[in-house]
Formats: C-alpha cells, structure tokens, sequence
C-alpha cells in the first residue's frame, strides 16, 4: 500500500476553527491584545523599565493577579526573568531549606526533582513517581520542608487537585509550592492550600514567555528573608530576596521584555472583566467536555488519561488507536493553518495533544473535533 498522500487532503473552509492555533506553550495570544500593545505606539515599548509606564504595567499585573487568585493578605506577587525554569532554581536557592519532597508524574516535574537531586547544599529530595497518564499522591513527612506540586503536568495532560497535605505542619513547616505554569488562571485554586503558585505566562495567560511570576503565602516570604539573612551562597539573578524587593517596587532584579509583561496585563484584565478564575475555569471545563467526549465517542480515539478526574481541562492528550497515524493528521493539520497539536516529543505515543487555556475559545475546540474527524476519514479513503 502506499502512503496517502498528505499534500492532497484540504479541509474544508467550513470546518476550520476561527484561530488554528492550539499549542501547549507558546500558545495562542489574543490578536485583540496584540494589536493594544502596537496601539501604544511610542509610549511604552523602548521607554525605561524603571519609569512609571512600565512600573505602572507591572504594577496591573500584580494587582491583577491578586484579584484573580483571590490572595489573602499578607500574600505577594513576586516576578523575575527566566521563566519558570529559572524559578526551579531560585527556589533550589532561596526557598528549600533542607528538603524537599516531588510529585513527579511527567517531564517538568521530574525536571524540578532532578535540578534539587543535583544541588550539593540540599538532601537528596523525597521524590514520588508514578507512570505517565496517571499522578501519584504527596506522603506528609516531618523532615520535609518544601513539598513540590505541579498543578497541570503539560507533557501528559493530567493534573492534581492542588490541597495540603494533611500532617505537613511538621517542625519543618513544609511549604506547599505549585508549579502552575500550563494550570495559573485556567484551573481553580484555593490560595490557603499553597505557599507559592507560581507560573511563566505563554500559556493559560496568552502572554510570551522568558518571565515568572509567584504568588507568596507570607510563610514564603518569611522563608525567603530568612534564607537571605542565613549567610547562603546564591548566585546574585536568582536571588529570591532581590526579586522580593524589587517586585514590592513593581521591578525586576534585571530588564523584562515590556511586550510580554503588557500582554500578560492585557489577559489579565481580560479575564478579570469577563468574570475572573470561575470564568475562565469554567470556559476550559466547557473545551475538555467537547474535547473528550469526542474522543470517546469516536471510534478512533480515546483520552490518554484513564481516569477521568485525572484529565487536565487545559491541556488535552488523545490516543489514536492503532493504524491510525496521529502525527500524519497533526501534518495535514498544519498544512490547513491548524499548528501545534503534536503530543509531547518525548513522550511518544500515537497521540495529539491540544491546549484548552482560556484563550481558545470552546467552538473552535469542536471546530478541532470536526477536522480531524475529516482527515481520518481523508487518511483512510
Ligand atoms: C511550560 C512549563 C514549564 C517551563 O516553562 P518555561 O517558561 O519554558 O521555563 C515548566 N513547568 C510546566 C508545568 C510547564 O508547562
């Protein structure tokens, strides 16, 4: 038999989704902010990070997201440059004490596990694994002081209710910190269950990337200022106690891109105004319902993950069974202006994997459904 060819199958103008685009990260930013940011013309973009038009915007950003996460008082929003990666090693610096204890159940949260592993002024971290597709559960221990979460794991699709464990107020005083970066403002959150959210904005908040932003409990606060004051070596950009103070004065410890920063302030505002976290978790709910529904009345496909409570609503992962080719369809996909459905590289499955942040509007994720519905049926005639 030979292979269909790929170039020949279009899908039908009727059937495409308004926006074509549905990756994990960077993912689809909204062209009505896009086109804000260009309106400032020569007002903000090249003018001075530590003026008032940029301190102004980063002062949105963190007002914003203190109404959006509903933060108690006393908790801060801090922000540095790196993204959250960067932020994995601020914390192996300026937040684990001693040691730390992993949920690891996909690529980024392993990622965290292995940078504490590898840091010689740590202990070896309590690391709980469970195979892809599934989650494991946190074990409170009095010796662990920072227990390490992750709020949507984006390489599989599956994601964790995020609540203390129960016992965790040892002699340590574990703190809860939450990789958020795929789950921050599409996925509910109850701040009195964390000490730290934090989060890169290219994803649920449809903004660039290279930035962190963390939501601190003042027990992370204190945290940092004691690990500060402690005489720790810690290499001057990830110094935590640095972006502390910068950020109370609505700065970065080095210069931001302004564009990302303006944009993050625009989807902030945004979801603030069309009803806040509830909306907008409330729209991803109504994208997964399609998303996976569709899936399993399909004939074709089937959700990744077996347990539905498991099943991340903002990012998707679909099996296709076998003999039908997943990354053929994410090819044609692509060539028809539909990008970024590929599953995560180094997971390999026969798989696509969809976002559903709040950006992407829930027709255009039917809209999805619908084309790939056609190219299985174009890959198969
Ligand atoms: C994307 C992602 C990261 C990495 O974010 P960067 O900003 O690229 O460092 C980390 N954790 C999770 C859960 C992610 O989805």
């Amino acid at each position: 038999m030979t292979p269909p060819d790929l170039t020949a199958i279009s899908i039908p103008a009727a059937l495409l989704p308004a926006d074509g685009r549905f990756g994990s990260g960077p993912s689809k930013v909204r062209p009505e902010h896009v086109r804000a940011l260009a309106d400032t013309g020569t007002t903000y973009l090249g003018t001075s990070h530590r003026q008032q038009p940029v301190r102004a915007v980063v002062g949105r950003v963190r007002e914003g997201l203190g109404a959006l996460f509903s933060l108690p008082e006393g908790y801060e929003v801090l922000l540095g440059n790196g993204g959250a990666t960067a932020f994995w090693d601020a914390a192996i610096f300026g937040l684990i004490d001693a040691q730390s204890q992993h949920l690891a159940f996909g690529e980024f949260s392993a990622k965290f596990a292995a940078g504490v592993k590898a840091a010689p002024h740590l202990k070896d971290p309590q690391v709980h694994e469970s195979p892809v597709g599934t989650r494991p559960h946190a074990v409170a221990d009095p010796a662990v002081d920072f227990y390490a979460f992750t709020h949507n794991e984006t390489s599989t699709g599956v994601s964790m209710e995020i609540r203390r464990p129960s016992g965790a107020e040892g002699p340590a005083k574990g703190l809860v910190a939450v990789d958020a970066t795929s789950a921050a403002g599409g996925l509910r959150v109850a701040p009195d269950e964390f000490d730290v959210y934090y989060f890169a904005p290219q994803k649920c908040f449809g903004s660039d990337g290279g930035l962190w932003l963390a939501c601190c409990s003042p027990a992370a606060i204190e945290r940092i200022e004691r690990i500060a004051a402690s005489g720790r070596w810690v290499p001057a950009f990830l110094d935590l106690k640095v972006a502390l103070d910068n950020s109370r004065l609505d700065q970065t410890t080095n210069t931001p891109a302004l564009a990302t920063l303006y944009l993050l302030a625009a989807q902030i505002d945004w979801m603030l105004e069309q009803g806040g976290l509830e909306w907008a978790a409330g729209r991803c709910d109504r994208s997964a319902e399609i998303l996976y529904t569709w899936a399993e009345q399909s004939g074709f496909a089937r959700p990744f993950v077996a347990t539905p409570r498991d099943r991340s609503h903002v990012v998707g992962t679909i099996d296709f069974t076998e003999g039908i080719d997943a990354a053929a369809i994410a090819k044609v996909l692509r060539r028809n202006g539909v990008v970024d459905t590929e599953p995560y590289r180094k997971l390999g499955r026969n798989q696509l994997r969809i976002a559903m942040f709040p950006t992407i509007d829930p027709e255009d994720v039917a809209a999805l459904c619908a084309c790939i519905t056609h190219v299985v049926g174009a890959l198969a005639s």
